[in-house]
């Protein structure tokens, strides 16, 4: 897992200085925060929680297993063929019932379409999927085959976001292509609520949610969120769809707004709460400095994320906890500078402390706390001053 982050850092490179050389307009900066920023935290979480995943599915099969399947090169096509039916289920639903919607919705907030946008993942939706994935130890494949046929299967998405790819002629039959997922991705009348396949394009053309690209797409939700927080992206349906549930009138209607259609919440709710937590999107061109700022502590954080995964193992837990932390914190605060907040200060003020912290666990022994103490006492005392200055200084 550790390894793939170059990989696929070299990929998007590469997309980038395509989309530069063709004069294509394929990233934005403030998209291409974000969805890093949601990427390297699925990435973090997931490398904590896969053991769970492969605990469940090793339970479920060591107990209620309907046969015992061994691997042979049937076994392994008709795995991969049963995953993707189930993901293709999922997906759909992913789009059709509410409750479902509040996870799947974070990966089409981008409006752009490029390797970046598949890193749009969330640690919610990978526990959605595990529900639906569960069926396969029970049909009777085993923790390992799974794990394996998930790792392949949760590869390719990556290569099918992309706008540099055209149709690929005979493959186009069978396989999900850029082509198919960037009508999937599109907000034109035409394109939506199609194209649900990960890996194989027959399921939409059996189900009927098959659309071929004709005209140029365009991206993003039809009612696009005007936010770049990243605790907004991940939270804004949840509690769209918890405020609904909780003006509806009875519970035939409450019922509705978990497991109804995403048109089924009122529209006019996303702006009370919108209003509520003060969101506002600011599409202000930003300084270089500001950008510079922004694209360090990106770059840190995937640095910080490929040394962790590398190394998680050797690590107690609380030092793994606190990088975390410090991680999640970074991407947090990378989506509050993008909206100005002021507020972040106080996120860099638990940020220090957390890496001080840190600092004073590892190299304790030469660490005086009393410089600790002084340092301490002269934040404390200067504050105010080192707040002013802080946002005078990213804000201009
Ligand atoms: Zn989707
Ligand atoms: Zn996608």
């Amino acid at each position: 897992m550790a390894l793939a982050i170059p990989f696929f850092l070299t990929l998007i490179g590469l997309e980038y200085w395509v989309s530069k050389r063709t004069g294509k307009h394929l990233y934005n900066f403030n998209d291409t925060v974000s969805n890093l920023s949601v990427g390297i935290a699925e990435r973090l979480l997931d490398g904590l929680t896969l053991g769970v995943f492969y605990f469940v599915y090793d339970y479920l099969y060591q107990h209620f297993a309907l046969f015992h399947i061994q691997a042979s090169v049937i076994s392994w096509i008709g795995l991969l063929l049963i995953t993707d039916f189930l993901w293709y289920w999922y997906h759909r639903l992913g789009h059709e019932v509410n409750i479902l919607w509040s996870v799947h919705v974070v990966h089409h907030q981008s409006e752009e379409f490029n390797f970046t946008v598949s890193a749009r993942i969330t640690l919610f939706q990978a526990i959605a999927r595990t529900f639906f994935w569960s069926i396969l130890p029970i049909v009777g494949f085993s923790a390992e085959m799974i794990m394996i046929i998930l790792l392949i299967h949760g590869l390719y998405p990556f290569f099918i976001h992309t706008r540099t790819i055209g149709k690929l002629g005979i493959l186009e039959y069978v396989f999900v292509t850029p082509s198919h997922h960037r009508v999937h991705h599109a907000n034109n009348d035409q394109y939506l609520d199609k194209n649900y396949g990960d890996v194989f394009i027959f399921w939409d053309k059996l189900f009927g949610t098959f659309a071929e690209e004709i005209e140029e797409p365009t991206y993003g939700h039809t009612k696009p969120l005007h936010s770049n927080s990243f605790l907004w992206q991940h939270f804004h349906f949840m509690l769209e769809m918890a405020y609904a549930f909780k003006h509806a009138q009875g519970w035939k209607n409450k019922l509705t707004m978990l497991f109804g259609k995403p048109e089924n919440i009122n529209p006019t709710y996303r702006r009370v709460l919108e209003k509520k937590f003060v969101i506002h999107k600011t599409d202000k061109q930003h300084s270089t400095r500001f950008r510079n700022y922004v694209v360090l502590q990106i770059s840190l954080v995937l640095l910080t994320l490929f040394t962790f995964l590398l190394f998680a193992h050797q690590l107690d837990l609380f030092t793994q906890s606190i990088i975390s932390l410090i991680i999640l914190i970074t991407l947090i605060n990378c989506g509050a500078i993008l909206e100005q907040r002021r507020w972040i200060f106080y996120l860099e003020y638990s940020r220090s402390f957390l890496i001080l912290l840190i600092c004073f666990i590892q190299f304790n022994e030469s660490i005086n706390p009393y410089f600790l103490v002084i340092l301490g006492t002269s934040i404390t005392l200067y504050f105010k001053t080192l707040n002013r200055q802080y946002l005078r200084l990213i804000y201009g």
